[in-house]
């Protein structure tokens, strides 16, 4: 293969999660030159196991997806560590990765995930994943019954605060930046029907021992035991190349999300999107489905454009 053709791919996917890994299984399955390139950042990799995914309930990320690249690597496809730096739109897309190589692709996947941006509380962006926790269908099981702390952000975190109590009767909702004035009355009414208790002010930092949260420390010097604290980060999605590309983007509460169809195919003819950098709620299990079925309709795509360009 010559130079040109070395570095021409039907397919380049950009970020090597969950998301792009299975549309890689599937387009090297169907016999198309694939390209994954991945920064090697996944979300949840603070995480020592992933949840809720069916027959993989337990596993580490980390072995999730070297599972994954083993998978790929059978069927052809590459994958190399580096950044997508840039992308163009021409015949082709070409792509630019920050250690200088540049390739062309006819369609191109973005799978690049979000960043979870914490709350400015010292101890919460060490222990994230650990015992500072977002979510409770990935990590709600594990500490069931014990006794929770829910950080407020803001008056909507109420929410997380009545559906942790799903996983443990012993909730208590600091308040933190939020003034209690700003909860309504159906808020109140529902907390103390979960048996949520709140306490107002601000929360200095987190009380650790033996390398293990124990409490929360107030700025009013108190502390209240707590072995387990969920926060709310602020989704950013990593949608740079997207709106480079001049798709349509969609503002939500959670974050800007491109416009996608079923499929995942944005407003950009050729590119498709999946995982959480389509929406914040996308979970292990959805973001492979998302690849699966970028993957599937590409590999459609791909076959009409050829055949319509041989008759
Ligand atoms: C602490 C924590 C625990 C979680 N636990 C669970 C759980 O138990 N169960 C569950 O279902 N979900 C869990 N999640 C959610 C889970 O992390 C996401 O659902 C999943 O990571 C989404 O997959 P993705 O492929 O869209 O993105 P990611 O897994 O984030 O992968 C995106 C990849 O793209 C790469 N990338 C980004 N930009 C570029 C670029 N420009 N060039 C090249 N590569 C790039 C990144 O480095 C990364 O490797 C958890 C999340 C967190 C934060």
């Amino acid at each position: 293969m010559n130079e040109f053709h070395n570095n021409r791919y039907d397919v380049v996917v950009v970020g090597g999660g969950p998301a792009g890994l299975s549309a890689a299984l599937v387009l090297g399955r169907a016999r198309r030159r694939t390209l994954v390139v991945d920064a090697g950042e996944p979300r949840n990799a603070s995480s020592s196991h992933m949840q809720g995914y069916l027959s993989r309930d337990g596993m580490s990320p980390a072995e999730f997806l070297a599972a994954g690249r083993e998978e790929i690597a059978r069927y052809g496809v590459e994958l190399v560590r580096d950044r997508v730096s840039d992308v163009a739109r021409g015949e082709d897309f070409t792509v630019a990765l920050e250690a200088g190589r540049e390739v062309r692709a006819r369609r191109l996947i973005v799978a690049t995930g979000l960043k979870d941006e914490l709350p400015d509380v010292p101890g919460v962006a060490e222990r994230f994943g650990r015992d500072v926790l977002h979510c409770p269908f990935c990590h709600g099981w594990e500490v069931r019954d014990e006794p929770f702390g829910v950080l407020a952000s803001s008056a909507a975190s109420v929410h997380q605060a009545l559906m942790v109590s799903q996983w443990s009767k012993d909730v208590t909702f600091f308040l933190h930046a939020v003034a209690e004035e700003e909860l309504s009355d159906q808020d109140l009414r529902r907390l103390a029907a979960a048996g949520v208790a709140v306490v107002p002010g601000e929360v200095a930092g987190l009380v650790i021992d033996d390398d293990r949260l124990t409490g929360m420390r107030l700025a009013d010097g108190s502390t209240h035991a707590r072995s387990v604290l969920y926060v709310g980060p602020r989704p950013v999605p990593q949608t740079g190349l997207l709106q480079k590309l001049g798709a349509e983007m969609n503002e939500t509460p959670f974050g800007t999300y491109p416009v996608v169809d079923a499929t995942g195919l944005t407003t950009v003819p050729g590119v498709w999107a999946a995982g959480n950098a389509i929406g914040f709620a996308e979970q292990v299990i959805h973001a492979a489905s998302g690849g699966y079925r970028a993957a599937a309709a590409i590999v459609g795509d791909l076959l009409m454009s050829e055949l319509d360009a041989a008759v």
